[in-house]
Formats: structure tokens, C-alpha cells, sequence
């Protein structure tokens, strides 16, 4: 493969906004649908100017953050708000691996994110740097949980006002880890998808930068990293098969345009990835259209543990769904107590400690592998997208108990026993 010489230029590498039917163009502002086709707006790149600008040797030799991928994000400054996000570890799986049978297994483990513990950092690093360059000085988003932590965090750490909206009922994690950066905190009574369209009339009538509504197109585009970063960390190479949590389906198109983007100027090989799906059954939209052959995705009311990615009219499906297809993937859905089982499966074998969304992607990798659907040989990667600490709720009550003991040795030694015991029990429970 060759590789381009040392970076020459830094000029602009994106151009302008371009609708994703039609091909409509518009300038670089805070815009997210087009008025022509009603179609969302997506950033638009100069690959030449790209090619130029990067090479294997220029990426590995910057930043250790998504900022080292800088050239492909929407972004002019010099300095972007620089939280430390992105570059989370590429675990390959022993464990796991083996109890599902798969002998190429690898975890992206966004769960320990910086600086709140999900890859939502990655959007909101790049949405507000781009807020700061369009001038805006208020954030915003509607949030099922991660974004709102994500956004009140990186606005504090850039002096920006924040005012962030959640449905009432998310995980008490959610809402302190959201409330210990000090921001306007708006829990509507209603579901995401209501608190969505209570945002696109504020919008409207405060000028305020909404992280996912008039900056998604900003927005979105951090999600690409989660791609390059898997691309990189693999040695320069394309994996053959990803899982990813789907709920408005955006960060999973997103991946699929990274890995492109790093072919189309030369990074990697060309490899035709296969790409899997995952959503809880309690709000499946995607998985439903996937199973049933539709190219639109219907509404559902959400009902699920996996409240981050509860979102039941998800503006990205038909695209999310497209990409499924195209790349001879699938999109599959698991009930609330398999996404209870694969928190633990990932704890217990690997040492990690995701929260539903992670449940839900182990689940359907588990579901996905019995049903033939992913080859044991096959280069799998399973995004692990949030951290377990924050919906503690979600396994009280499926977890064992500590042993309370006197501080002597008598009564750790009787407790140990009890211990041991237990595990025979156990043992000759699950071996008859
Ligand atoms: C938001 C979120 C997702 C899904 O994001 P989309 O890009 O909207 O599909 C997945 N996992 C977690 C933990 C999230 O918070």
C-alpha cells in the first residue's frame, strides 16, 4: 500500500452540507434537514485535500484522542475542546470468546470513555467545538441519559451555558451524573422521543446549539472515530464483522462511513465488513423492519431496561437499516433478562462492566453466533458503547450478596465455607 508523504497542507477538508437524498447543498451553518427533500443534511468532505493532509505515520504521531482523526472531522480550530476523548482500549477476547465459541473476538470498550463513560463524548467533543466556531455560547440536547452527562460535562470544561433535556423516569446514575456539572436540568414527564420534539421548538425560538438537533450534522460525524480508532488498532486492517447498539441508528451508519472514508484515501485496504445490529425488544423499530423486509421504519412506544437506547421513532433507521442489508449483516432484538445476562456474561468473562446498552449488544452477539450468523473465524468486533455503574438499577436483584462477617477469623473461615458450598450447589445445578 502506499502511503502519502508527510502532511504538506492544513487547509479546510469539508466543504459544505449536502442533503443524503438529492444531493442538495448548504453552507455550513447550523442546519440539519433539508427544506427541499425534508431529507437530513450530512458534512461533506474534500478527500483530496484529505489524502494529502494524512498519513499513517502523521495520525500515529498525534494526539492521543479522537483529535489525532482531526482532518476527517468538521471542525476549522486550532485547538478543539480536547477532554481526552476517544482512543479507549481494543480488548481481544479470551473468555468470552471462548464460552460463545468465536475464535476472533475483540471488544471496543467505550465504557471507559473519557470523560463520562460512553461514547457520546465523541459526539459532544466535535458538536461543541463546532457549537464554539459557529458562535453559539448555549448548548442543548435531548438526551436518553449518556448525552446529557456528555454534554454538561464538556460544556463545563468549555465555560459554555447548558441547558440539557432527559425523560423523568432515566436511571438515578443518569441523573447525577448529569447534575454534578451544574447545568439547566429539564426532566420532561414524556419519552425521548417526546422530549425530542419538545427541543426542535425551543430550538427554534432561543438560538441555542442543540448538540442533536441543529448541530447533528456536526454531531454525528464524532461517531466516526469509533471506526477509525478499531481500523487503527487492529494494525492498519478492516475487521470482517461488527455489533453495534442501535437507537437512532446514527452511530452505526457512522462507523460504516468511517471505515469507508479510511479506504477511499488509502489507510486501509478495502474489505466488505459485515454489519450487525442490536436493540432491546422492548423498543425495536429497526429490528422489526429488518425482520420483516421493510425499507421504512414504524414508530414504537418504548418499554425496555435499556433506556439509552430507547428511542422509538430513530431519525437514522431506514439508513441504519440500509447499511444491515447492504453489507449482508443483521439486526436482531433480545429481551430485558437476556440484556440482564449479557452484563453479567461481559463482567464475569471479560472484567467489564457495561450498562444495558452493552447488555443488549452482548446479547444479541450470543443470539446472533447460536444462530449461525457470525462466523467463528470471522474478525468480530462488539462495540461496547456505556459504563455499567450508571443503570445500577438494571441488575439489583441478579447479582449475589457480599458475606457480612465479624472481624474475626473464625467467621471468615465459616463464610468461606458457605462459600464453597454455595459453589458445589451451583456447580451441580447447572452440570445435572
Ligand atoms: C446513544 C447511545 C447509543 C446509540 O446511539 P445512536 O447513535 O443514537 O444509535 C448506544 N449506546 C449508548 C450507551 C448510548 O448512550
Amino acid at each position: 500500500m502506499t502511503q502519502t508523504p508527510i502532511k504538506t497542507s492544513t487547509g479546510k477538508t469539508f466543504t459544505h452540507l449536502v442533503s443524503k437524498e438529492g444531493g442538495v447543498k448548504y453552507p455550513l451553518k447550523a442546519l440539519n434537514v433539508c427544506e427541499e427533500t425534508f431529507s437530513p443534511l450530512e458534512v461533506a468532505y474534500d478527500y483530496d485535500e484529505i489524502r494529502r493532509q494524512v498519513s499513517r505515520e502523521s495520525i500515529e504521531a498525534g494526539p492521543h484522542s479522537i483529535w489525532r482523526y482531526k482532518a476527517f472531522l468538521p471542525v476549522e480550530s486550532e485547538n478543539p475542546i480536547d477532554v481526552g476523548t476517544g482512543m479507549t482500549p481494543l480488548v481481544k477476547s479470551n473468555r468470552l470468546a471462548r464460552q460463545l465459541g468465536l475464535k476472533n473476538l475483540y471488544i471496543k470498550n467505550d465504557a471507559v470513555n473519557m470523560p463520562t463513560l460512553s461514547f457520546k463524548d465523541r459526539v459532544v467533543s466535535v458538536a461543541l467545538t463546532r457549537a464554539r466556531e459557529l458562535g453559539f455560547s448555549t448548548v442543548s440536547c435531548a438526551s436518553t441519559g449518556n448525552l446529557a452527562n456528555s454534554t454538561a460535562a464538556i460544556a463545563a470544561h468549555a465555560g459554555m451555558d447548558c441547558c440539557v433535556f432527559i425523560p423523568s423516569d432515566l436511571e438515578a446514575g443518569k441523573v447525577l451524573g448529569t447534575l454534578i456539572y451544574n447545568p439547566t436540568l429539564m426532566a420532561v414527564k414524556g419519552n425521548y422521543d417526546q422530549v425530542n420534539r419538545l427541543c426542535s421548538e425551543v430550538g427554534n425560538s432561543y438560538g441555542w446549539g442543540f448538540v442533536n438537533i441543529n448541530l447533528r450534522p456536526y454531531y454525528s460525524e464524532g461517531s466516526k472515530t469509533l471506526g477509525y480508532e478499531v481500523a487503527e488498532q487492529l494494525g492498519w486492517e478492516l475487521p470482517d464483522h461488527i455489533v453495534a447498539p442501535l437507537a437512532s441508528g446514527s452511530l452505526f451508519t457512522k462507523i460504516y462511513k468511517g471505515f469507508n472514508e479510511f479506504v477511499k484515501v488509502g489507510l486501509v485496504d478495502e474489505k466488505a465488513v459485515r454489519f450487525s445490529g442490536a436493540q432491546a425488544e422492548g423498543c425495536s423499530p429497526i429490528a422489526q423492519a429488518f425482520k420483516e423486509g421493510r425499507d421504512f421504519v414504524t414508530p414504537v412506544k418504548p418499554n425496555t431496561i435499556a433506556k439509552s437506547i430507547a428511542i422509538g421513532n430513530p431519525a437514522d433507521g431506514c439508513y441504519a437499516l440500509e447499511v444491515a442489508r447492504k453489507t449482508n449483516g443483521n439486526i436482531e432484538s433480545v429481551t430485558d433478562a437476556e440484556i440482564v445476562e449479557g452484563m453479567k456474561l461481559l463482567a464475569e468473562t471479560e472484567g467489564i462492566f457495561t450498562e444495558t446498552a452493552g447488555g443488549t449488544t452482548i446479547a444479541v452477539l450470543k443470539k446472533l453466533v447460536e444462530a449461525g450468523k457470525i462466523n467463528p473465524d470471522e474478525k468480530t468486533v462488539v462495540y461496547i458503547t456505556g459504563n455499567g455503574l450508571k443503570t445500577q438499577e438494571a441488575v439489583q436483584g441478579y447479582i449475589g450478596q457480599p458475606f457480612i462477617i465479624e472481624p474475626k477469623l473464625e467467621s471468615f473461615e465459616r463464610a468461606l465455607e458457605r462459600s464453597r458450598t454455595l459453589e458445589r450447589l451451583e456447580w451441580q445445578q447447572t452440570n445435572v
